[in-house]
């Protein structure tokens, strides 16, 4: 069987989810399920409505709900057409849209939008895009069934990205899917969210639909799992940023990972873990241009003969630095540091040692004010904000010397703060100013992909 994930883009409109039914139908040779995000935008603009409730402008959040209904509503008329279908998909729309009124209702009366209110809150996104998928590939004739993924991801109580329990999650997808696959139903389920032991709503965390595809086709041995966005699969950079950028056919689920952590926004970072422990291949592929084979996502990938396989970046970076002159040989140092990050609650992205002081790299973490204050207790810190961490990744980045160096040489001017290497064989990472982020990215994209394919033609034509 395969898990086909489709993301918010892939979802966005009546013409994005014709195209899902079109892949949907050119796979159903195999036992298929489906696992959708939120209609694009939904997520955002429901986490807006919250904290403009909560923040004294209720009539705002309102008026962006009203314009939820309309896109929801809208969609269900051009996609559903038996009007029985569509009456019943257009009444669960309307009793959602007034459990979230009166949520938010409730937000802008005490004046507060908890994380556990808002993962209530943001449930509501994939509830409707399920329907609505599953109604819309029933009204073409696929054997849509809507599956409510709440009764079988469970994780354990925290919000805004819980962890799920794994045994117990998939156990309960085995026994709910099992049925319907072995009857030939395409199972339609929503990605993102889930509940904890006590039934409370909770989230995997932003970008999470692909992990619960993995979470979902490790625990039934799926034989691929596709993720299906808007880019050619897994590219040598971020093609918003690069627009040369271009697509890489195989990989391995380590390079990948490092590339998802290190913030290439096409795969949740905690994807490939499931599918790593399974061997079961991902693959990432465009809905605009089905038949192209995208990106598959293996154990082991063949080496291209290049270092480096993609470079990946995070904006949002504050760079900490803590210098104490105690710190000189005194053991028990970085365990207090590390003490105080984890009852914080604050995972440093990277970081730098030397024999005085600690580099340390963190993104967009709210608890970090708090751990600062107590860091200063150490010895003497520094922050600088709007900071971007960018990373190149390759499995031929072990054993290739002289690569640090031609890394910093493409760079040329660009400052760069932090340094790190070594804690990954297949990364090396480095932390700059956000404004420096485009050029130097576009740079190393230049050095090792475009100018390395010219080298390649040229000593081709020269051998001809
Ligand atoms: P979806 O809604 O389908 O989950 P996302 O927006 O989460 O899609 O992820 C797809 C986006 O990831 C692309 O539009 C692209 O801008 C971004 N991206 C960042 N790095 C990469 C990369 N190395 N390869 C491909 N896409 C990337
Ligand atoms: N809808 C969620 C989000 O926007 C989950 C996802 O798209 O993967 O973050
Ligand atoms: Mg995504």
């Amino acid at each position: 069987m395969r898990v086909l994930k489709f993301g918010g883009t892939s979802v966005g409109d009546a013409e994005a989810i014709l195209r899902l039914a079109d892949i949907t139908r050119s796979r159903a040779s195999d036992p298929l399920l489906l696992v959708v995000s939120a209609v694009g935008h939904t997520t955002d603009a429901l986490e807006a409505i919250g904290r403009v409730a909560a923040s004294g402008r209720l009539d705002y959040g309102l008026q962006v709900l009203r314009d939820l209904r309309l896109l929801h509503a809208g969609l269900a008329e051009e996609l559903v057409e038996s009007a029985q279908e569509r009456r019943s998909l257009l009444t669960h729309f309307e009793r959602d849209f007034a459990s979230i009124e009166r949520l938010v209702g409730g937000l802008a009366a005490v004046e507060e939008f908890s994380p556990a209110v808002e993962d209530r809150l943001l449930h509501f996104g994939e509830l409707f895009s399920s329907r609505l998928v599953s109604a819309a590939l029933a009204s073409r004739g696929l054997p849509a069934v809507w599956v409510d993924v709440r009764e079988l991801v469970v994780t354990e109580t925290s919000h805004g990205g819980a962890e799920p329990l794994i045994e117990e999650t998939g156990h309960r997808c085995r026994e709910a899917f099992a049925p319907l696959l072995a009857r030939r139903l395409v199972p339609v389920t929503q990605g993102f969210i889930a509940r904890d032991l006590s039934g409370a709503a909770t989230t995997l965390g932003r970008g999470g639909s692909d992990y619960t595809a993995s979470l979902i086709g490790a625990s039934l041995g799926a034989e691929e799992i596709e993720i299906w966005t808007d880019v050619d699969g897994v590219m040598t950079a971020d093609p918003s940023l690069v627009p040369e950028a271009r697509n890489i056919p195989v990989m391995s689920f380590r390079e990948a990972a490092e590339l998802a952590f290190f913030g290439a926004r096409v795969l949740h970072p905690k994807t490939l873990a499931p599918a790593v422990e399974r061997g079961i291949p991902v693959r990432v592929l465009n809905t605009r241009r089905a038949a192209g084979s995208g990106t598959v996502i293996l154990a082991e990938a063949p080496r291209d003969g290049r270092p480096v396989r993609s470079i990946a970046y995070k904006e949002g970076v504050t760079l900490v630095h803590l210098v104490s002159a105690r710190m000189f040989k005194a053991h028990g140092f970085l365990a207090r540091l590390f003490e105080i990050l984890d009852r914080h609650g604050v995972v440093p992205d990277a970081l730098a040692t030397s024999e005085v002081s600690v580099a340390l790299a963190f993104q967009g973490c709210s608890a970090l004010q708090g751990a600062l204050r107590e860091l200063s207790k150490l010895g003497s810190v520094s922050i600088r904000e709007a900071q971007a961490m960018v990373c190149v990744v390759g499995e031929g980045l072990r054993g290739h010397p002289g690569l640090a160096g031609q890394v910093f040489d493409a760079l040329g001017e660009v400052p760069v703060s932090l340094i790190s290497q070594g804690g990954s064989e297949v990364a090396l990472g480095f932390v700059i100013a956000e404004s420096d982020l485009a050029s130097a990215v576009r740079s190393l994209h230049r050095r090792f992909f475009e100018q390395a394919a010219e080298a390649a033609v040229e000593k081709e034509a020269a051998h001809g």
